[in-house]
């Protein structure tokens, strides 16, 4: 028998991971995040990125990280509701419910802490959370810990969800619908004006994780919610400040009553340090730099719309994506992995989505134009793409 320190098991699990061809090399960058960077020592043209706007590398964003910690030190020092939370966390908390058109708000450590924390503190045995297909693995994961009863319904599909309402919804106390406001494999747009009604008309709270759409849709990239014009009919909403916002974080958005709960028994909030003093006076610069000018928002769409039209010109299946987010839909697994092998070797960096992310089959590489790209590298790209495209038969 071996040792058990020798960790067989996991080894072993690694070994079929390669051997199936699903093992996940991680790639490293050489310097900052952007457009056209360094990855393995390898000049590339970046198309895989969050940074919806170009601000992780931002001059405005880093000059006023370096302020923050001039003033308030390189760390926050404890949880916040011990003695970590410094004037900077309240004033971004203010200026975020100021640009989202919200009561309150509350930061977490990152986008997962805040589905992980929130989900299970505002449900309890006795309610359901009634959740999209696709939602990301943070919102599944915080449904788990959560003690109320878990059901899905079919993608988009809002038959469905009213099916199990009409089915269901007697049974519970309270029911909470849960959907990505955009969904980060294909796309497209959570279909938010009818899961509110269907919402509004079984008594239901509504629940919406707008980490794809947070400086990207609605004024300035306020959000789903403001791109629908659903203000005040959405309980909890959800941001993330590590994408479009460039840096690291997270938020949820809604009654005052709600955050007061939160601050109390959002247990990522209460067990966790808070965020360091520089990450929040970065965000700060970046919230004020969209609520000051659309000029960040209406790039990042121009590249988007530049892009996404050359792609499917030279005949790419790029799927139903109505956002940024452009999947190229190539089938089999291992010819997505392969493709991006290729890209990458012609200069492009695209990271392939194959099974469990997305369904069986429909294995991609999922391409994140933003507002930095010039539609220079934009049009070397999709040159690149043609090339490998056509020499592996995908075109
Ligand atoms: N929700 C969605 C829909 C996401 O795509 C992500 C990031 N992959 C998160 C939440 C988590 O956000 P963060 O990276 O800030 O933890």
């Amino acid at each position: 028998m071996s040792n058990i320190h020798d960790m067989k098991y996991l080894k072993d699990k690694v070994d079929e991971l390669k051997a199936t061809g699903l093992y996940k090399e991680i790639a490293t960058l050489d310097g900052p995040n952007e457009a056209e960077c360094l990855v393995n020592g390898k000049k590339v043209i970046n198309l895989s990125s969050n940074n919806y706007l170009g601000f992780s590398n931002h001059p405005r964003l880093k000059k006023a990280a370096i302020a923050a910690i001039e003033e308030f030190g390189a760390g926050a020092g404890a949880v916040r509701p011990i003695i970590g939370n410094m004037k900077i966390h309240d004033e971004l908390e203010e200026l975020l419910a100021e640009f989202k058109r919200e009561e309150a708000v509350l930061v977490f450590q990152s986008g997962f802490n805040c589905n992980a924390g929130t989900i299970q503190a505002v449900t309890d045995e006795g309610d359901l959370i009634l959740s999209d297909e696709l939602n990301h693995a943070s919102i599944i994961d915080g449904a788990r810990l959560s003690k109320a009863k878990k059901a899905r319904y079919k993608h988009s599909d809002m038959e469905d969800l009213e099916r199990i309402l009409k089915e269901d919804r007697d049974k519970y106390n309270n029911v909470l619908i849960i959907t990505d406001g955009v969904f980060s494999m294909d796309g497209d747009i959570a279909k938010l004006p009818e899961i509110v009604e269907i919402a509004e008309k079984y008594n239901c709270m509504t629940y919406v994780d707008d980490a794809h759409s947070s400086g990207v849709l609605g004024q300035s990239g306020r959000g789903t919610i403001d791109h629908f014009d659903l203000h005040g009919r959405v309980d909890f909403t959800i941001g993330t400040l590590s994408k479009a916002i460039g840096v690291v974080g997270g938020y949820v958005a809604g009654k005052k009553a709600s955050i007061e709960w939160l601050k109390n028994r959002g247990r990522p909030f209460l067990f966790s340090t808070a965020l360091p003093p520089a990450a929040i006076g970065a965000i700060i610069e970046a919230i004020k730099m969209l609520m000051e000018s659309e000029e960040y928002t209406d790039k990042l769409w121009d590249n988007a719309r530049y892009f996404k039209e050359k792609m499917s010109t030279l005949g790419f299946n790029t799927g139903e994506s109505e956002t940024p987010i452009t999947p190229i839909i190539i089938g089999e697994e291992a010819k997505a992995i392969e493709f991006s092998k290729k890209l990458f070797e012609a200069g492009v960096f695209v990271s392939p989505i194959v099974f469990p992310t997305v369904p069986k089959g429909t294995g991609r590489v999922r391409c994140m134009v933003t507002a930095g790209h010039t539609k220079e590298q934009l049009d070397r790209a999709v040159e690149i793409f043609e090339t490998v495209g056509k020499e592996m038969n995908i075109l």
